[in-house]
């Protein structure tokens, strides 16, 4: 039987896609092996977002040419969209496939015969309006489900757009069925994934309250959540709906990127820290149990220590739950790094590096804290992997919990209550049903 081996960098949504394209070769008649085994395929779908992905890209590419030099070796992914020449100039890759071409990859390759050129295949994305569906690999707990695709903003330092293309997505009853097969294998929980998925349905008459209501009264599977949602897209209505729904989780995930207006200004985001700040708290206002994440970028060109401070001070003040810093990078081709960072506002690498740091250690802070606060709650978990005798998972509310004796087994769900932190930054929990012990003396 012939093998196939994967490697994902990047997001959630280009894992999804990897093991679409893993079913279709299994179809095939494959056998799927651990990347950095051998095998007669590589396919390593690859990710732009910064320069060091870049880096870590080409890496990964070199050391998979090493260990398996006689394997036929397929990059694709959004740097191969970007780049395709410094994949290409690899020795040892034999095809480089760009974001759409990835899935004609058997149109386009179907022998996997090493030969002395490599082929590239990159059709241009811009104007595609073409939606490939892909979820993430069969499991019985958590299923990543891309139900957008590509972005319409233009935000001065991303280069996803030009990677992705324009904002495109599949229909509402075309999700229902395909959600329906996933619970019927047995998936517990569906990630709604997407590059900006606040614009989801928009070219099609849809929206995004659409689906999620359409998901809520038409599916059984026990719990949706949505992975990240540009805060500017998040209505009224949406909240409202989720805060009254039985499937939707109360976990929100809103990049604010700065919590100085010049500098969202600078980023073109296409909201301000009032706006932010308001979806923050008419969230909490209906779920005060909600987790809401965050994503911030700094050293962004311009960005003084006095912006800095500002974003500090906002996020220390905002009930958010935990928050993911990036440190900025130049993206040759985007506004940031072609006229903002030469306009004189690069910021040093090791400021960069030191507010990434700060941010970092808030987001501890901030997710301890939220932690603390849902101690004595009793929530819905998925268990979703067992480690010795321990079990973990999430919460509906996305708290990281585990129970060190239990009967449980990975996609159960089950009704908990939350008992005390860890030193391992989770929480230790117990069965709602069972009363705690109480010492008699
Ligand atoms: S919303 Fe902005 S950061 Fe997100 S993909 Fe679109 S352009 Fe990039």
């Amino acid at each position: 039987m012939p093998s196939v081996s994967f490697h994902t960098l990047g997001c959630k949504l280009n894992f999804t896609e990897t093991s679409t394209i893993g079913r279709t070769f299994q179809t095939r008649g494959y056998d799927i092996v651990p990347f950095g085994s051998c095998s007669d395929v590589v396919v390593i779908n690859t990710c732009t977002v910064t320069e060091e992905a870049n880096r870590k890209c080409r890496q990964t590419v070199r050391r998979a040419i090493r260990k398996n030099p006689n394997a036929y070796v397929i990059v694709t992914g959004c740097y191969a969209q970007l780049k395709p020449l410094e994949l290409s100039a690899i020795d040892g890759v034999d095809l480089v496939l760009g974001s759409n071409d990835k899935f004609e990859l058997f149109t386009l390759a179907s022998t996997f015969e090493k030969s002395e050129s490599t082929q590239v295949h990159v059709s241009c994305i811009d104007g595609t309006l073409e939606f490939k569906s892909s979820h993430s690999g069969d499991s019985r707990t958590r299923t990543f489900l891309k139900v957008q695709d590509g972005c319409d903003y233009s935000c001065s330092f991303c280069t996803i757009p030009k990677a992705r293309g324009r904002s495109r997505s599949t229909t509402v009853s075309d999700i229902l069925e395909q959600v329906h097969l996933l619970s019927a294998s047995g998936t517990r929980e569906v990630v709604l994934s997407g590059v900006n998925i606040g614009l989801f349905g928009q070219d099609k008459g849809e929206s995004l309250l659409e689906l999620v209501v359409a998901l809520e009264n038409f599916t059984e599977i026990p719990r949706f959540r949505i992975s990240s949602i540009e805060p500017n897209l998040v209505t009224d209505e949406l909240i409202e709906f989720i805060a009254s729904a039985v499937r939707f989780v109360p976990h929100f995930h809103m990049p604010l990127q700065s919590g100085d207006d010049a500098i969202l200004g600078l980023m073109r985001r296409r909201y301000r820290r009032d706006r932010y700040a308001d979806r923050v708290a008419r969230i909490k206002r209906l779920m005060p149990e909600a987790c809401i994440g965050t994503d911030v970028i700094v050293g962004f060109p311009g960005e003084t220590d006095e912006h800095f401070r500002n974003t500090v001070a906002f996020l220390e003040d905002l009930p958010v739950s935990y928050l993911h810093a990036f440190t900025y990078s130049e993206r040759p081709g985007t506004l940031a790094a072609e006229e903002l960072s030469t306009a004189g506002g690069i910021v040093p690498k090791e400021i960069r590096s030191h507010r990434n740091r700060v941010l970092r250690g808030l987001s501890e802070k901030k997710r301890a804290g939220f932690y603390r606060e849902q101690i004595g709650t009793t929530r819905t978990v998925v268990w979703e992997s067992t480690r010795d005798d321990t079990i973990s998972g999430f919460t509906d509310n996305y708290v990281r919990v585990e129970r060190s004796s239990h009967t449980a087994v990975p996609g159960q769900v089950e009704s908990v209550v939350l008992e005390s932190l860890t030193d391992r930054g989770t929480v230790e929990v117990r069965d709602a049903l069972q009363l705690p012990v109480i010492a008699i003396i």
